[in-house]
């Protein structure tokens, strides 16, 4: 039995570290994407209600890559749907409370839309600028992400676009994609040109079993990252490193975890439970993919005092600890220490 949350979580001021723009994107909102393009002859994709039934959020990672390369990138393909889809998600943010989020995203061409990368860059930016001013209790910014698939070259080019938009709000670079692709260390050059920009560094870290070898985990570490995302399969030695980095972030994504089947056994069993209490590491909930796996950030937080048994200081205490992680400066550290309960 649920019980009674000690918390109103919704109201909750929140940060949100770890949010893929395009898998934050509602059902309600593709629907709505696809509703007028249908109307105006501009598609031939099925609803994205039928394709993404609302209750169905087992998707795992056979199922959830091609829903985006073969559903959801050619529904969000033009200008009009990527500004009101980057809308709509900043939006649904704010509702649930939260104060402050980094979306992420790698960014692509969208030949429809004449845009190449660092128009699709700028276009997601300056949604992201027009959903502020109507939500002025939430602040974001934007990682860039490398794709494992990635060149070398478009990964220096992922970086490049990260120190040009930097004024905009671009605060850091990312890896991440399917798991079972690509050899990190291609990457270490593109990794070393962002810190020596000034930019941070957060990657997805032994996410599934096939991006768990010592190989890729030690190239991982070696390049200091700033925050870690996911943290699953990792071998006890990795761990104790993980633990001697004071103030590394780790950002853990309960729902999708479980719902994509990327841990074994349920929340009890997820590794939120290892890491919370550890000194030096800073645990930060993240929703990753909330259009998807369908529980908003509030949801995440009530799910951690339901099943790890957290008394309500240590969950408030735990919100504020994630300021710290945050790469948004420090006047937004300054602003959110202020308003987190
Ligand atoms: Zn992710």
């Amino acid at each position: 039995m649920m019980q009674e949350p000690i918390l109103d979580f919704r109201s909750m001021p929140k940060i949100e570290l770890h949010a893929h723009l395009t898998g934050s994107i509602s059902r309600q909102c593709l629907h709505d994407i696809w509703e007028k393009k249908k109307g105006a002859g501009e598609t031939d994709l099925e609803d994205p209600l039928v394709v993404m039934p609302p209750g169905n959020h087992n998707y795992d990672l056979k199922t959830f890559f091609p829903l985006f390369s073969s559903y959801i990138y050619h529904l969000v393909n033009d200008a009009d749907s990527l500004d009101y889809s980057t809308r709509s998600v900043v939006r649904d943010f704010a509702r649930d409370g939260v104060a402050y989020v980094e979306l992420r995203t790698t960014p692509r061409a969208m030949p429809n839309a004449g845009l190449d990368k660092a128009g699709y860059v700028s276009a997601v930016l300056r949604a992201m600028e027009a959903a502020q001013r109507e939500e002025p209790a939430l602040r974001a910014r934007l990682i860039l992400s490398i794709d494992r698939r990635n060149s070398r070259e478009e990964a220096h080019e992922v970086v490049a676009l990260a120190k040009k938009f930097r004024s905009r709000g671009v605060v850091a670079i990312d890896l991440c994609g399917d798991p079972t692709k690509g050899d990190v260390s291609t990457f270490t050059g593109a990794v070393q040109e962002a810190k020596a920009a000034g930019l941070k560094v957060t990657i997805h870290f032994a996410e599934a079993e096939a991006s768990a070898s010592d190989a890729e985990l030690s190239t991982i570490m070696s390049w200091m990252p700033d925050r870690l995302g996911h943290v699953i399969h990792v071998p006890a030695a990795v761990k104790r490193q993980i633990a001697t980095r004071t103030g590394i972030g780790l950002e853990l994504c309960l729902s999708c975890n479980v719902h994509a089947k990327m841990i074994v056994g349920s929340f009890e069993a997820h590794h939120f439970g290892e890491w919370w209490r550890v000194e030096g590491p800073i645990v930060v909930p993240c929703t990753d993919d909330v259009g998807v796996f369908g529980s908003p950030l509030s949801n995440e937080w009530a799910l951690i005092q339901q099943h790890f048994k957290l008394e309500r200081d240590e969950i408030l205490g735990l919100a504020k600890r994630g300021i710290e992680v945050i790469f948004g400066g420090d006047d937004e550290k300054e602003r959110l220490r202020e308003i987190m309960w």
